[in-house]
Formats: C-alpha cells, structure tokens, sequence
C-alpha cells in the first residue's frame, strides 16, 4: 500500500476552472425545456426525483442535468459524505475495479476519476497508486456532485411511492410528500431487496450475536473472540480480514463450494457491447447467461484473499453447508448440514443482497402490481432459477411494467436504477465499469418520455417562438 499523497488545493482549483470550461465548451448543460406541471396541489411538481445520491444517484442526476432536465432533485437518507458503502460497511483496502476506469465522467474527461486525482495530488501520485482507496472514491463522487451542482437534500428518506396516472407522490420519513413527474430509484445494492438471509438463521440473533456484511459491526468488541463468517464472496473476504486485524482470535469461513470461483466473469462482460446490447437481447437468451453465471459466482479480489491470509487464526471450510443458527447462553449454535454443530461467539453473513420487490421499503406497497421476469418468462427445462425469476421485468428506459395492464396506473413513472435492472437492462445500474452508460440511457429515455407528454406546449412554445433572422438584410419584412 502506497503512503498516502498530499492534496495540491491550487492545482485542483485551476482543474475545477477547466472543468468549468469544458461544459462551456460543451454548451452544458442546456437551459431547462421541459413543461411546467402542476402537481395536485397545484404547486409545480418536479420533473424528477432521483432517490439516493450514491454514484448511481448522482451520475443519474448529471446526466439528466446534461439534457437540460434541470427541474431535479435528489434525495439521500445518510448523512452527506456518508452515501452508499465506500466508508461506511465497505471493507475493502482499496476498490475491487482497476484505477483506470473513467469513473462517472459522461464523456466529459475532465471529470474522470484520474483528472480529478491528478489534480489533486499530482502525476507522479497516479503513476504510484496501485488501485484506488473507498474514502478517495467516495471524495470523488462528492466532488462531480459539486462540479455539477446537482441539488442533494441529505437525511431524507423515503419511505413509499405512489404514482398516479401523471404523477409519483414521493412520501418521506417526515411525512413531507414531494410530487414529482418521474421518480428514480438508485438506491443501491441493499436498495435491491435487503440483505439475502438463508433459511435457518434465526433473526433472533440479532444485533449481538449476529450481522450481516451489510450493517455497521463493532469489531472492537469482538477482540479475542471466536466468529464464524458464512458465504466466500468479495465481501466476506473483506469481513474476515477486518474482524482478525481488529483483535479477532479466529474466524472461521463456511463456504458452501468445494472451491473458489476462478474467473470474474463481470470484469469479461464490461464493454460496450454488452452495456449497450444486452437490453435488446431476446429475453431466453438473457435467461440462460444469467443462469450461467449465477452458477459460476464471481471470485474474490486477489489481494483480498492475501489480505486475510497475512492474519493469523484464519481457516476456511470448503463444502460447509450451514443449516441452522440459533442463540444459545450467550453464544451462536451453528448446525451444519451432515449434522456437525459448532459453537461461536459471533455469527457474520457474507450472503449478499436479494433482488424482492417486498423487501424494496420504497416499493412494498407496490409490489403486487410489479412485473417480473416470473411474471413474462418461463426459463426451459434445467434452467429453472428462483433468484432470477423475483428480478423485476423493467422497460427499456428502467421503467417498472405493471404485472396486469391498467391495475397501476403510473408505474411507469417509477425507473429502477440499481442492480435489480441487471436482468432486464444489464450490468448499467450495478458497478463502475457502466455507470456513465447507464446513465446516458436513463436520461435519454426520460427525456423522451417528458417531451411526448409536453408536446403541445413544446408545439405552443415552438409556434411562439419568433427570433426574426433577417432584420439586417433588405428581405426583412417587418410585422405590424
Ligand atoms: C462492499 C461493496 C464494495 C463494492 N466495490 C465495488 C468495486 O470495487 N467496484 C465496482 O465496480 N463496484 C463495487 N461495488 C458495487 C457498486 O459499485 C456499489 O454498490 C455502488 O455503491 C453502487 O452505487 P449506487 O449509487 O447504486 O448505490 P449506493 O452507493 O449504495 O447509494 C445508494 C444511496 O441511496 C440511499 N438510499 C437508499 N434508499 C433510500 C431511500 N429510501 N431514501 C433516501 N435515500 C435512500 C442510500 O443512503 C445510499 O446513499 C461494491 C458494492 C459493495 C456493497
């Protein structure tokens, strides 16, 4: 790991200059053009609300800001700074993505990652650093937020949606409702449906005996104890090696497999072709290459795995199946599948997150109106996969499809932009490598949805326009 680089403020502020020139250049973002709706109060309504301010949030917020869909507002439970994982339940040392990535620059290269790395701590810092650090992706992400200037409201959740035929009534935790035209929910991987719990683990244990990967853990109270960490994914990985560096005595990893996935699948499939051609693709064919690589699972980083091995008092179990877990005087009983039972001071679930409408808190009201690939695809013979079939079936601009024609009327108003799109839309609301892509669709098909609902005033407004071209020349004709 690199000693950590010192910022140059001067040399970021004259880069912020060119950023400022860039979009000049660009003419962006371009002045508002869209209608003015009032909402039911007669109040003009947002044109969107975009829920959550975490990358996804935000590069969503930008783009439609780059389309001149300026009447936006975004909204974030955390605290600002706090959005998303990056410093809050993320693990990791560093990223698990290479340096290189643009990051959530829409095209504009002075907004990637590096400009803005170079920038602020110089060339020779950039050519050093090995991958990049979560508080600097996090800084990052802040920085294009203001670069940008999208308005971000922090500590305000929302807690339902309920749309209309021409409206989404955004309820938040305060009571406050704010309408709006469009709603897009980028609320992240949790946001998907909560943290995927096996069968057999008793909530009971929770919130001393018990976590998921997910959740804020004490690590420091778990010094000299004895964890059990389930599951071998990324952030498992990332678990166990926190829990030993803080002062744990031993962790034990129960993988289900006999061996780790080798290859990331994800990092092969991260090109242009697929980001922009997976949502065309006919639907069978999508079903079997996510069922395919539902089965070969994603490794953990490299260094990850070095990272825990460097601890003492690691050990892994390959082909542990845990059944069942269930508090027992002060301590965590884990029975396993060929009848084994074990005892831990402390239980962490590295199980990742589920794709469920009903565990969606925004959209759990909802949920029985919402298609989903259950609901549109019956998968051949073998390749029948529960996970998959909860996945929300989504239009093409990430719009929700309601499951009976006309029972929901305005669902569509509501755009899924996080994970759960991936089977519909692909890995363009998921991770890094398609955040811009993404992006792009999301604001185009927005764009294009508010300009066919205000065409007669775009019509009234183009029928008004009367910018005279030929005053200087002797065809002028003067009206009276
Ligand atoms: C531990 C971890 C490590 C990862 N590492 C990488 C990596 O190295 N490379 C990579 O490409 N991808 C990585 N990913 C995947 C992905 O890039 C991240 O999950 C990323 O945070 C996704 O951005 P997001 O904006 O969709 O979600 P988030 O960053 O999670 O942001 C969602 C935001 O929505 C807010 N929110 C949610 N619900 C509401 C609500 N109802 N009201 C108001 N606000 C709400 C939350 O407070 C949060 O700030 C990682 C994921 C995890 C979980």
């Amino acid at each position: 790991m690199n000693s950590l680089p010192q910022p140059d403020p001067a040399r970021l502020a004259a880069h912020e200059r060119g950023v400022a020139r860039d979009l000049e250049l660009l003419g962006l973002p371009p002045a508002n053009w869209p209608a003015t709706v009032a909402g039911p109060d007669g109040r003009p309504a947002l044109d969107v609300l975009v829920i959550g301010a975490g990358m996804y949030g935000v590069v969503a917020a930008g783009a439609l800001l780059l389309k001149g869909i300026r009447n936006l507002q975004v909204l974030d439970a955390a605290p600002e700074g706090q959005e998303g994982p990056w410093v809050t339940y993320a693990r990791m040392e560093t990223l698990r993505s290479p340096k290189h990535l643009p990051g959530i620059a829409l095209g504009i290269p002075s907004l990637t990652f590096r400009a803005w790395y170079e920038a602020r701590f110089g060339e020779a810092a950039w050519a050093a650093l090995y991958k990049i650090r979560n508080a600097e992706w996090q800084d990052y992400i802040l920085w294009v937020r203001r670069m940008l200037g999208l308005p971000v409201r922090n500590g305000a959740a929302v807690t339902a949606l309920r749309p209309t035929a021409g409206m989404v009534a955004a309820t938040l935790a305060t009571g406050e409702v704010i309408q709006a035209r469009r709603v897009v929910l980028a609320t992240g991987r949790p946001g998907t449906g909560g943290a995927f719990l096996p069968p057999g683990i008793d909530p009971g244990l929770w919130p001393d005996l018990a976590a998921h990967t997910g959740e804020a853990i004490d690590f420091a109270r778990l010094r000299g104890r004895h964890i059990a960490v389930i599951g071998a994914g990324a952030s498992a990985w990332d678990n166990a090696a926190t829990a030993l560096e803080a002062g744990v005595a031993r962790v034990d990893m129960h993988v289900r497999r006999t061996s780790l996935p080798q290859i990331n699948k994800g990092r092969g499939s991260a090109n242009p072709g697929f980001f922009e051609g997976w949502a065309g693709l006919p639907p069978a064919e999508k079903w079997s290459l996510l069922v395919y690589l539902d089965q070969v699972k994603a490794p953990p980083p490299h260094e990850t795995v070095l990272r825990t091995l460097r601890q003492p008092g690691f050990h892994t179990h390959f082909g542990s199946r845990l059944r069942t877990a269930r508090r027992t005087e002060g301590a965590v009983a884990l029975g396993f599948e060929e009848g084994r039972e074990e005892a831990v001071d402390f239980l962490i679930l590295g199980t990742g997150f589920a794709v469920r409408l009903e565990g969606m808190r925004e959209l759990a009201d909802l949920a029985p109106h919402i298609a989903t690939w259950a609901d549109r695809f019956t998968p051949p013979e073998g390749e029948a996969n529960e996970g998959l079939a909860g996945f929300p079936w989504l239009g093409e601009g990430f719009e929700l499809e309601e499951r009976e024609p006309g029972a929901c009327p305005g669902l569509s108003r509501i755009h899924l932009f996080n994970h759960a799109a991936a089977a519909s839309i692909g890995a363009i609301a998921s991770d890094i490598p398609g955040a811009s892509v993404g992006a792009e669709r999301l604001a185009h098909r927005i764009a294009a949805h508010l300009f066919r609902e205000d065409f007669p005033v775009m019509r009234a407004r183009l029928e008004a326009f009367d910018e005279p071209e030929l005053g200087p020349t002797p065809f002028f004709l003067p009206r009276d």
